[in-house]
C-alpha cells in the first residue's frame, strides 16, 4: 500500500524535523505543504533536509515567500517579521533557489489537492471553520484536500446526509478511512498551535483514502535555546512548549 508522509510548517524547526523523520519510518512518497522556514533557528538544515526526501512534492508558504522578499512584509506581525528579515540574512544561495522554485498555487496529485492555505488562496487563506471549508470544498474537483498553514492537526469532512461540514481531530495513530469529501490537515512539525507542543505529522494512503494523524515528541528545550542564542524573538521559543 503505498505510503505517503505529509508535512506542512516545518519552521526552521530541525529537531521537530528529524524526530518526525526517525518516527515514521519508510514511505514512498513526500508531499510538504509549504512554509519550510520562519521562526526557527534552523532554516538552511530544513531546507536541504525537506530537498533531499523521497519523491516530493513540495508547495510554496506565505513564510517562503516573505523570506523571498518579493511581497511586503506589512502582512506579518512585528516578531514574525523579526524572524523572516533574521533569515533572509542566512538563507544560502542554493536554499533561495529551491524556495524560489516552489509552486505557489495548488497542485493536483491524483485524487488529492494540495495548497499551502486553501484551494481558492493557497498561499494565505486560513481553513478554520466549517463555513471557508466548504467554500474551499466547491472551489475544487478533487475529493480531498491537503492543507497547512493553520497549525492545527485537524479534518472537516463532509457529511452527506446532513450537508453539513464537522470538523474532527481524529485519533492520533489510527487509519481512517475518508470516504467522503474532507479537507486534510496535518498540523504543524515545527510549532503546533493546538496546545499540544508534539510534532505533527500524517500518513496518507491513496489508494484506500486512509488519513493517519501522527504526533511525536521532541526536545523543543534544545530549539528554545538555539532561537534565543540566535537572537530570535522569545515568543517563538516560549510557545514550543505549550503549543499555542
Ligand atoms: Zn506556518
Amino acid at each position: 500500500m503505498k505510503r505517503i508522509l505529509v508535512i506542512s510548517d516545518v519552521h526552521s524547526n530541525l529537531t521537530a524535523l528529524e524526530a518526525v523523520l526517525a518516527d515514521a519510518g519508510k514511505f514512498d512518497e513526500t508531499w510538504c505543504l509549504g512554509d519550510l522556514v520562519g521562526y526557527g533557528p534552523d532554516p538552511n538544515e530544513c531546507v536541504a533536509r525537506i530537498q533531499g526526501l523521497p519523491n516530493l512534492t513540495c508547495l510554496m508558504g506565505n513564510h517562503d515567500l516573505a523570506a523571498l522578499d518579493s511581497l511586503s512584509l506589512e502582512a506579518f506581525n512585528m516578531e514574525a517579521r523579526r524572524s523572516i528579515l533574521w533569515q533572509r540574512e542566512r538563507l544560502s544561495a542554493a536554499s533561495l533557489d529551491f524556495l524560489k522554485s516552489l509552486p505557489g498555487g495548488g497542485v493536483e496529485r491524483g485524487k488529492a489537492f494540495l495548497a499551502h492555505g486553501s484551494p481558492r488562496d493557497p498561499i494565505w487563506e486560513y481553513v478554520l471553520n466549517s463555513q471557508v471549508a466548504r467554500q474551499c470544498l466547491q472551489e475544487v474537483s478533487s475529493r480531498w484536500c491537503l492543507v497547512g498553514h493553520s497549525h492545527f492537526q485537524a479534518t472537516f469532512q463532509y457529511l452527506p446526509d446532513l450537508d453539513d461540514i464537522q470538523i474532527f481531530v481524529l485519533q492520533v495513530g489510527d487509519r481512517h478511512q475518508m470516504t467522503e469529501r474532507a479537507i486534510l490537515n496535518p498540523g504543524s512539525v515545527g510549532q503546533p498551535r493546538d496546545r499540544n507542543p508534539r510534532a505533527a505529522y500524517a500518513f496518507f494512503y491513496p489508494g484506500k483514502g486512509f488519513w493517519e494523524p501522527r504526533r511525536v515528541a521532541y526536545d523543543f528545550g534544545s530549539v528554545q535555546r538555539r532561537i534565543m542564542a540566535a537572537g530570535l524573538p522569545q515568543r517563538h521559543a516560549d510557545r514550543l512548549s505549550g503549543g499555542i
